[in-house]
């Protein structure tokens, strides 16, 4: 586990800024939750975070270090996308266990890592399956088995869930939350659902064509929006 923090970032691609100078404070252990239109900015930030994209100016620190110019696999940072593709031609402790053996991790290691994973995520009875037998809301169990199979300082999600139908988004959520309740990692999740956002957030992060609007409790927007566009973003329907 260990604090996030965005200071003033910016990012421009090709002379282009879509990232105006976001600070957004992140403790230790929390659950944040950045909403906002597509386009805005999530997934950049996102990425930024994982390190797969420079960081035009401004910093973002995990812990007390500066993670600028840290490459992705230094970062102790899991990322669980939209688009959770796994590896057909692997079994599900395959899948999990891969990141491990990138990392160099004996067969031992490996093993353990992927066996608690399983066993957090109730997927130890389909560890010898491929992913075509498992059902949508197995993968993309096992795709967060993959996330937490190394044990991150951080969780990065990008709207896991939006591939999902409405029934299983509902336990999926409650699952996401329970695995937080129990891992306690720092956790980023990106989502474009109100919904999600009031229910999983300790702390939900409104953005808006770059900028950060407003950022608090589920509640405190939910009571006190700052203006127009927060009341309007949280208030409506999913
Ligand atoms: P969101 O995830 O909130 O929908 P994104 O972070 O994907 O938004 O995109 C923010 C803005 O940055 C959009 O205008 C998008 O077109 C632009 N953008 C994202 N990635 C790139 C890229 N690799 N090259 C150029 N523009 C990009
Ligand atoms: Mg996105």
């Amino acid at each position: 586990m260990s604090s996030v923090q965005i200071r003033d970032v910016r990012k421009s691609f090709g002379g282009f800024e879509v990232l105006h100078g976001v600070t957004i404070p992140i403790e230790d252990g929390a659950f944040v939750v950045l909403v906002g239109p597509s386009g805005c900015g999530k997934s950049t930030l996102l990425r930024m975070l994982a390190g797969l994209e420079n960081i035009t100016s401004g910093t973002i620190s995990i812990g007390d270090r500066v993670v600028n110019n840290v490459q992705p696999k230094e970062r102790d940072i899991a990322m669980v996308f939209q688009n959770y593709a796994l590896y057909p031609h692997m079994t599900v402790a395959d899948n999990m266990g891969f990141s491990l053996k990138l990392r160099g991790a004996g067969a031992a290691e490996i093993s353990k890592g992927v066996n608690r994973a399983a066993e957090i995520l109730a997927l130890t009875p389909l560890l010898d399956r491929y992913p075509r037998q498992l059902s949508g809301g197995q993968r993309q169990r096992v795709a967060m088995g993959r996330a937490i199979v190394r044990d991150p300082q951080v969780f990065l999600f990008d709207e896991p869930l939006s591939n999902l139908d409405a029934k299983l988004r509902v336990a999926m959520r409650t699952e996401i939350k329970e695995l937080h309740q129990r891992l306690k990692t720092t956790t980023v999740y990106v989502t474009h659902d109100q919904i999600e956002a009031m229910t999983m957030a300790d702390k939900i992060v409104v953005m808006h064509d770059g900028i950060v609007e407003q950022m608090g409790s589920p509640l405190e927007l939910y009571d006190k929006p700052d203006n127009q566009f927060v009341a309007g973003f949280i208030g409506s329907p999913a």
